[in-house]
């Protein structure tokens, strides 16, 4: 590891912005805030391996949960069943546009961009490769990973299907499965990428 002190090896704590010098920071050790006690950093060995691992595993898992039946409903005999792109097209179709753009965006849409863009980013970091879009990516990440509600979403879910379960039969499909692999994976990716050693790394990449 360098022995400079580069300024970005400064961080401030995200909780009370308490300034710290990072660079002595060495891998497997964690960073806490000695004021507030935040997780800074954690600085892992084969990080990046995993970040990968994670990611594909999830995008695996997304494209089962928008392919299978998500859940299916039984009442008077007749049973249907739903999939998870047909269940917004389906809150579309009752005048809800707003509510099926929010969920469409917030469960499928960014949460699937931020997977594609953190196993892109994974590779390139595994790999080592001098990317000029590396930095714009976790950027992006960093941003985004904020408003994917995969979490929120799955328990919204789960209240929605005991309301439901008082006027019809409801069952969960594959796809309710898939996609709750998909958020635990979803979240295991996310927690292995470090903002202060992706950052660290990719500044190290840097010509
Ligand atoms: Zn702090």
């Amino acid at each position: 590891m360098s022995m400079h002190t580069h300024s970005d090896d400064q961080m401030a704590c995200p909780s009370c912005d308490h300034l710290y010098d990072m660079s002595g920071l060495e891998q497997g050790q964690q960073a806490r805030c000695g004021t507030c006690n935040h997780l800074l950093a954690t600085y892992r060995e084969h990080a990046y391996a995993h970040v990968v691992a994670f990611s594909i595993s999830a995008l695996i898992f997304f494209v089962l949960a928008c392919c299978f039946p998500f859940m299916s409903f039984k009442s008077s005999g007749m049973e249907s069943v739903m999939t998870l792109p047909q269940a917004i097209t389906q809150i579309k179709g009752e005048g809800m546009w707003d509510l099926a753009i929010l969920v469409a965006c917030f469960i499928l849409i960014i949460p699937a961009l931020v997977m594609a863009l953190t196993a892109a980013l994974g590779i390139s970091l595994l790999a080592g490769w001098r990317n000029h879009w590396a930095k714009d990516v976790a950027k992006l990440i960093f941003h985004l990973q904020v408003w994917s509600m995969v979490e929120v979403f799955f328990i919204g879910v789960l209240v929605s299907l005991f309301k439901i379960a008082d006027m019809a039969t409801v069952g969960v499909g594959i796809a309710f499965w898939s996609y709750a692999a998909f958020a635990i994976f979803f979240t295991l990716a996310l927690s292995n990428l470090d903002t202060f050693q992706t950052w660290k790394n990719l500044e190290e990449l840097e010509p």
